[in-house]
C-alpha cells in the first residue's frame, strides 16, 4: 500500500472513529431502547422487541433522560400501568451500555426495591443481549443476585431504600432515579426530605440527571405533585381525528353506554365521536406541551386515559373501575390517584360539626334503627371516666352510632370497670322487637391504666370478645393487625396461645374510613349515607367527632385548632368500634374466608328483622339523666354513675 493510500484509510479510520464516537454521544435513550431493549413475559403484557412507537408519549421523557440533552431534572407526575417504570428501566440500561457512570435507584423501601429489582430489573439484566454481554456471564449471574450493587464497566449501580438510609447516605452518583416517591418517608434519617437528599446524592456531578416518578396521594401533601407543579407541566396533546385539533384527554370527556359496554371520547372542540381505535395513531402525532414553559424544570403528567391499547386500561375499563367504586371515598382517591394520575382533593377540612348534627336522623340514641344488624363498642380509658361508642353495621357499608355514654369514677377502682362490663353484655332490643348482643369492644390501652385495662379483658366473665387495642403509630394498610403484639409467655418464655395481646389499630387507616365518608355523606341521600346519627346527641359529641383534621404537610391528622375540639373520645372510640368489627374473628360483612359476602347481611336480616313485623321507631329523645344522676336509659340499661353524653 502507498504511503497515500497509507494516510487516507488512516484518515478515514479516524473520521469513522470520531463518527462513531459522535453518534455515540448523540444516542438518545429511546433510540437505545428501539436498537437493544427486549421485553419478556415477566414485566410485560407484550413481549419482544421494545417500540418506543408502541408509547410514543414515552419518546421525549426518556430522551430528556440522555447524556446530551440539557435537562436535569424529570418529574413524572402518573397513573400506573402508562410505561413509566419500563421507560425508566430502558434509562439504566442506556447508562449501563453507554453513559458509565455512578447510578442510584431508590425505592421507597428495601422491600419495594427487592420486588422491583426481581420484577423490573433483572429482566434487563438477563435478556437483554448487550447488557447480559457487557456484564458477562458469571458477573450477570452476580448481578441477579446481588440486591444492593451492580458493577459494569465505567459504572455502578447502587440499589437503596428510603427506610435505610445508612446504604446510601455517602454515595455520589451523576444519575438518581427515585421511583413511588409519594412512597417515601417524608422524612429520611437526618437528613430531612427525600428530594433533596436525592438532589444532594448528585451535585458533585454539573451535568448530573435526576427522575422523579410516582403516582399521586393527597393534593398539598403529594411529594410528586409538588414537584410536578416546580416545573413546566406539559401535557400530551393530541389532535381529533376528525377536526383535527388539539387537546389534553380530559376523564370528564370520556363517555360510556355501559349497557352496550361501549366507551368513547367526545372531543373538546367539536363535539367530534372519538372512538378507542383511533387512540393509538393520535398517540403518535401528539406532543408534549408545557403549561408553565417559563419554569426550566421539565415535569410531565400521564393518565391511563392514554394508555396505548393493549399496553393498559381500555376506556371502557376506566368507566368500569369508575362506576364499581365513585359512591366510596377510599377506592375513589385510589381510582383518581392510579387511573387518572391526578392528586385526591382531601374534604375533612371542610366539615363542620352543625352540618354533622343536622344529619341527625329519626331514631334517637341508645335505640337501634331499621337496617342496623350488628353492634360492636370501642371505649377509651381517662382517669376519671370511661368513654363508649356502640357503633352499629347493615349492608352496603352502612353503620350508625347507636350509642354514645361516658361512665365516669375512677378508672383505677373496679367499680367503673364492672359497670362497663354490664353494659357491654345487656342485650339491646331492636326496633322489631329483637335483642341483640354487642359482637366485640376493642379497649384502648394505651395512657396511664395499662394494668387495669389488661385485668378487665383477662377476666374469666365475659361472653363477648374484648380485645385490648392500641393506635399504631406508623400507617397501617388495615384497620386491626392480623396477629396481637406483645403476647403473654409463659414462665419459660412459651407464647400462651390464648393468653393476653394488645392490637394495633390502623388508626390514620380508620380515620381516612371515617372523615372520607362523613364528607362524601353530605351529597349522598339520608338511605345511603355511611354514618348516621341518632337524635339527642350533645354538641360536645359532634365536636368531638370533627377534633382532627388531615395535615397534609405531616400526612398525619392532627387536632383542630381551638377548644371546642379539645375533647376527642367520640372520634377515638369511633375509630376502635369500627377497628374491631374488622378483626380476624369478628369479621363483620364477611365470610370465614375474610372476603366481603352480599348474603351475610341478608341472612342477619331474617334473624333479626322478620318479615311481617312492623318496626316501632323511637323519634324522640330518649331521657338521659333523672334526678342528677343514676338513670334508667330508654328501659334497658341502669348504670350507676354513669350518664350519656346527651343533651
Ligand atoms: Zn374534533
Amino acid at each position: 500500500m502507498s504511503e497515500l493510500a497509507q494516510l487516507s484509510e488512516r484518515a478515514i479510520m479516524a473520521a469513522a472513529a470520531s463518527h462513531a464516537l459522535r453518534s455515540r454521544e448523540r444516542l438518545s435513550v429511546s433510540q437505545w431502547a428501539d436498537a437493544h431493549r427486549v421485553l419478556t413475559s415477566k414485566q410485560s403484557g407484550e413481549t419482544g422487541r421494545w417500540r418506543t412507537n408502541r408509547n410514543p408519549m414515552l419518546r421525549e421523557i426518556m430522551d430528556s433522560l440522555s447524556v446530551h440533552s440539557p435537562v436535569r431534572e424529570v418529574v413524572v407526575m402518573k397513573s400506573s400501568q402508562v410505561g413509566v417504570t419500563e421507560a425508566s428501566v430502558n434509562w439504566l440500561g442506556y447508562i449501563i451500555d453507554h453513559a458509565h457512570y455512578p447510578v442510584m435507584v431508590l425505592m421507597p423501601t428495601l422491600e419495594a426495591r427487592d420486588t422491583w429489582k426481581i420484577q423490573k430489573l433483572n429482566p434487563l439484566l438477563t435478556d437483554t443481549v448487550c447488557i447480559r454481554d457487557i456484564l458477562g456471564g458469571i458477573r450477570s449471574r452476580d448481578a441477579t443476585m446481588s440486591k444492593e450493587v451492580i458493577d459494569f464497566p465505567g459504572g455502578i449501580l447502587f440499589l437503596a431504600g428510603g427506610n435505610s438510609p445508612n446504604s446510601y447516605a455517602q454515595k455520589s452518583v451523576r444519575f438518581l432515579m427515585m421511583d413511588d416517591l409519594d412512597r417515601f418517608p417524608i422524612e429520611i434519617g437526618e437528613e430531612g426530605d427525600p428530594v433533596e437528599l436525592a438532589r444532594s446524592r448528585v451535585k458533585a456531578f454539573p451535568r448530573h440527571k435526576l427522575l422523579f416518578a410516582s403516582t399521586p396521594t393527597i393534593r398539598g401533601a403529594s411529594l410528586i405533585e409538588r414537584e410536578y407543579l416546580a416545573g413546566d407541566q406539559r401535557h400530551y396533546h393530541v389532535a381529533c381525528p376528525h377536526c383535527g385539533e388539539r387537546q389534553i384527554l380530559k376523564w370528564a370527556n370520556v363517555k360510556t353506554n355501559l349497557l352496550l359496554n361501549e366507551a368513547w371520547y367526545v372531543c373538546e372542540h367539536n363535539g367530534c365521536v372519538i372512538e378507542e381505535h383511533h387512540k393509538n395513531g393520535m398517540l403518535l402525532g401528539g406532543i408534549w406541551i408545557p403549561d408553565v414553559p417559563e419554569k426550566t424544570r421539565r415535569s410531565y403528567h400521564i393518565s391511563a386515559i392514554y394508555a396505548p391499547i393493549g399496553l393498559g386500561p381500555s376506556w371502557l375499563d376506566l368507566m368500569h373501575h369508575f362506576k364499581r367504586v365513585y359512591k366510596e371515598p377510599v377506592q375513589l382517591k385510589t381510582f383518581i390517584n392510579s387511573d387518572l394520575g391526578e392528586p385526591w382533593e382531601d374534604q375533612t377540612d371542610k366539615l363542620r360539626p352543625h352540618d354533622i348534627a343536622r344529619r341527625a336522623g329519626e331514631y334517637s340514641l341508645g335505640t337501634i334503627p331499621p337496617g342496623c344488624l350488628a353492634l360492636t363498642a370501642g371505649v377509651d380509658t381517662q382517669d376519671k371516666w370511661l368513654a363508649i361508642t356502640l357503633l352499629g353495621w347493615g349492608a352496603n357499608n352502612r353503620h350508625w352510632i347507636i350509642d354514645w355514654v361516658e361512665i365516669q369514677g375512677d378508672t383505677t377502682s373496679p367499680e367503673v370497670w364492672n359497670e362497663l362490663e354490664a353494659y357491654l353484655h345487656k342485650p339491646i332490643t331492636n326496633s322489631y322487637g329483637q335483642q341483640m348482643k354487642i359482637r366485640a369492644a376493642a379497649i384502648d390501652s394505651r395512657g396511664h391504666r395499662t394494668e387495669q385495662v389488661k385485668n378487665f379483658v383477662m377476666r374469666t366473665s365475659h361472653r363477648i370478645p374484648i380485645y385490648s387495642a392500641q393506635g399504631h403509630t406508623a400507617r397501617m394498610g388495615r384497620a386491626i393487625a392480623q396477629t396481637g403484639s406483645y403476647p403473654g409467655k409463659t414462665s419459660s418464655g412459651k407464647t400462651l396461645k390464648h393468653g393476653y395481646c394488645v392490637w394495633n389499630i390502623g388508626t390514620e387507616y380508620c380515620k381516612d374510613f371515617i372523615f372520607a365518608n362523613l364528607a362524601a355523606d353530605t351529597d349522598r341521600q339520608p338511605e345511603e349515607r355511611v354514618f348516621n346519627f341518632p337524635q339527642g346527641l350533645a354538641d360536645e359529641y359532634y365536636d368531638g367527632l370533627l377534633s382532627e383534621v388531615y395535615d397534609p404537610e405531616k400526612k398525619r391528622y392532627i387536632p383542630r385548632v381551638g377548644a371546642r375540639y379539645k375533647r376527642n373520645e367520640p372520634l377515638d372510640t369511633a375509630v376502635y368500634a369500627w377497628a374491631v368489627g374488622q378483626h380476624r374473628d369478628i369479621n363483620l360483612g364477611r365470610g370465614r374466608t375474610g372476603r366481603p359476602d352480599p348474603k351475610y347481611w341478608e341472612r342477619l336480616a331474617v334473624l333479626l328483622e322478620p318479615v311481617g313485623i312492623e318496626p316501632r321507631v323511637n323519634p324522640e329523645p330518649v331521657p338521659v339523666i333523672e334526678n342528677g344522676e343514676a338513670s334508667v336509659v330508654g328501659g334497658r340499661i341502669k348504670l350507676g354513675q354513669s350518664k350519656r353524653f346527651g343533651k
